[in-house]
């Protein structure tokens, strides 16, 4: 049986708004963060960039990640670029004690991102990763995080939902790598898209 691990998007978990999707809850399970930030109109066309020795193998998990949201959204568009200073979007690996929320080592946390507009996206380069293809045994599936993380990146807290992509938490061995209805509902709701 597959054990079940926390994301732990700690920061998320701290600042998250358990009120805002109250009113919405007869039909949705979704949730944004305190105060609903987002990116703003007009900046829907969003730039990411990887840190220094990001492994190229990982790359593609993370690109067809941004492709589902994407197409899930009908509204943003990414775009690859060399520059991590200037990008809307910054991914790396971290380990440890690295500058904002601790990593812990293999297990619990798996990563964290922030909400809109900083941008930054870190994965716990200490934990056991799978690219797949398929679920892995005793392995965490790297494009179900960083589909989960990207959600934050753009705005959406957790889901009450358990087959979410946004719920909090995914099991080892497991692949949740496309968006469910409830995510894309969230993001329309947040972005006023329909
Ligand atoms: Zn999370
Ligand atoms: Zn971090």
């Amino acid at each position: 049986m597959a054990s079940r691990v926390t994301f732990v998007c700690v920061l998320f978990c701290l600042i998250l708004c358990p009120a805002f999707g109250k009113h919405l809850k007869a039909v949705s399970h979704f949730s944004f963060f305190r105060g609903n930030p987002r990116w703003p109109v007009g900046q829907s066309d969003l730039t990411y960039a990887f840190g220094q020795n990001f492994p190229d193998s990982f790359v593609p998990p993370v690109v067809s990640a941004f492709d589902e949201w994407a197409s899930g959204s009908g509204y943003f568009t990414f775009s690859r670029v060399a520059d991590i200073v200037t990008s809307d979007l910054k991914i790396s690996f971290q380990r440890m004690s690295h500058g904002d929320r601790d990593f812990n080592g293999t297990g619990g946390a798996l990563a964290h991102a922030f909400a809109p507009t900083n941008g930054t996206l870190h994965f716990d380069a200490d934990e056991n990763w799978s690219l797949g293809p398929g679920p892995v045994a005793n392995a965490i599936d790297f494009k179900s995080v960083a589909l989960h993380e990207i959600g934050h990146l753009l705005g959406l807290g957790h889901s009450q939902f358990r087959d979410a992509v946004m719920w909090e938490s995914i099991s080892r061995g497991t692949v949740k790598d496309k968006l469910t209805s409830d995510d894309i509902q969230g993001i329309k709701v947040l972005y006023g898209l329909n």
